[in-house]
């Protein structure tokens, strides 16, 4: 059998990072079988569901690299979901019902006063022959659940969880209007995708024996399920707004990079023994459900941005400066083909102190444009200094006549210089990085004179020294 597995979000929002951590679980447990991975927007909620929510979904699973191999949209079965309920009553698996709003009303009245179970229809029409029917009252469609006995579902995370059949309503699955309702569409949509596991929140598992039930109705295979436990925040309790950030495009905007918040997703709520960093290669080899916990995991921020920062360090330097042109780009930076290059040439050096893509950005202003540079305050302050101005003009006049132009030489020359003075080397270093940086956080000094190059340096340091 080859695994199919589907992420189903309904787009009443932006994708939530337990939804994502769903969708992450789903590619990796299909792609470790060879099998696939499907996406469903479930958008059968008009009225909630919108584009905006659709294209941040698509988006979010697109930047964390979630490739779903094909993609439907549920309100689109809706024809098809109506064909199966009606098939069902002509099966006598399921009933048309005729009560009229106050008949229901009263049914809940009864169920809350004898405050028994959970099933709150009394099943009046069940039997009924329809003929009965009043005039008038356009039907619903309930499905008949089982009057005794259990149902089981063998969870491959909660393992066997059982629900008496007392109470599971007889619900509706279309409604007068004829729209099928979620429960239906999940379990046809499911049938006809030819899902084989279902792996989602664990808040669903409550409608799992419903659905169970459904497919048995349908005489449909019933695919695997696997319900994993919610996400919680640091203090225990479940996410919610206060929690902070719990859109993926959050994360994005604070410069994590989409492979350090897979690897983190991945972590909470499954382990592979005490490894830490796990490359998408390595998941997917990996994954398996047996490893998933069975209590909630705790959102950790200070972890994720550790790891964030561990990632940083081995990106593709050539890929994170695409990444800072097109912010440079955004924030109306014009980069000259040399800066582009330095910026190139630089970029380990950076990567290996930004924690993040934000911090990368404004680490890596110090290359995107030509002398004259922008300076900050602090930049400014130390270069008001005469004798700072002064060393960096007669710093400026031994490095024109440096042979070559690497690290190594540069540091010689400024050591020289400053021994000659009888100054320390950070009363020559902190000018020169002012001038050179408009900063007083960089790279090494003699890094960042190597990747400027000769003459950017020297334009740089005549600036500065005037
Ligand atoms: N649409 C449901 C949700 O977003 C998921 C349904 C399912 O996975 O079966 O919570």
């Amino acid at each position: 059998m080859s695994v199919v597995t589907r992420f189903a979000p309904s787009p009443t929002g932006f994708l939530h990072i337990g939804g994502a951590r769903t969708a992450l679980f789903n590619y990796l447990y299909a792609k470790h079988h060879g099998g696939r991975f499907l996406l469903r927007v479930e958008d059968t909620d008009r009225k909630r569901s919108t584009d905006e929510a659709i294209q941040a979904i698509l988006h979010g699973l697109s930047w964390l690299d979630l490739k779903w191999d094909e993609e439907t949209y549920q309100s689109e079965n809706a024809d098809r979901h109506r064909e199966v309920a009606n098939q069902l009553v002509a099966d006598g698996k399921a009933y048309k019902c005729f009560c009229t709003p106050e008949e229901l009303a009263q049914m809940r009245e009864n169920a809350k006063s004898s405050g028994g179970g959970t099933r709150i229809y009394d099943g009046r029409w069940r039997d009924r022959d329809p003929a009965e029917a009043p005039e008038g009252i356009a039907p619903v469609i309930r499905i008949k659940m089982p009057l005794e006995g259990e149902t089981t579902i063998a969870d491959l995370v909660q393992g066997d969880v059982t629900q008496a059949n007392g109470n599971l309503d007889d619900l509706i699955i279309l409604r007068s209007d004829g729209t099928p309702t979620y429960m239906l569409a999940v379990v046809v949509d499911d049938h006809d995708m030819g899902v084989t596991h279902a792996i989602r929140g664990d808040d669903h598992l409550n409608n799992a024996f419903r659905q169970l039930q459904i497919f048995k109705a349908c005489g449909w295979d019933v695919p695997e399920f696997a319900h994993i436990p919610l996400i919680h925040g640091a203090d225990g309790a479940k996410l919610s707004k206060r929690h902070g950030a719990l859109g993926v495009e959050a994360y994005e905007e604070m410069g994590i990079l989409p492979e350090a918040m897979c690897n983190y997703l991945l972590r909470l709520g499954w382990s592979h023994g005490d490894e830490e960093t796990i490359s998408r290669a390595q998941a997917v080899e990996w994954f398996n459900l047996e490893s998933v916990g069975r209590s909630p995991a705790r959102l950790d921020m200070d972890k994720l941005l550790n790891l964030n920062a561990q990632y940083m360090k081995s990106a593709d330097p050539a890929r994170l400066a695409g990444g800072v042109l097109a912010d440079a780009a955004a924030a109306g930076i014009t980069v000259s083909p040399d800066a582009e290059k330095r910026l190139v040439a630089g970029m380990p050096g950076l990567a290996s102190r930004a924690k993040n893509t934000l911090e990368l950005f404004e680490l890596s202003k110090l290359y995107l444009t030509d002398a004259p540079i922008e300076m900050n305050e602090k930049a400014r302050d130390s270069l008001k200094d005469d004798d700072a101005r002064k060393t960096l003009a007669e710093l400026a006049e031994l490095l024109k006549k440096a042979t070559s132009w690497g690290e190594d030489e540069l540091d010689g020359i400024a050591r020289a210089y400053a021994e000659s003075r009888e100054l320390k080397l950070g009363k020559v270093a902190q000018p020169l990085r002012a001038a050179l940086t408009g900063t007083n956080v960089s790279p090494s000094i003699f890094e960042v004179m190597a990747v400027l190059g000769r003459e950017e340096t020297l334009a740089r340091l005549e600036i500065a020294a005037n």
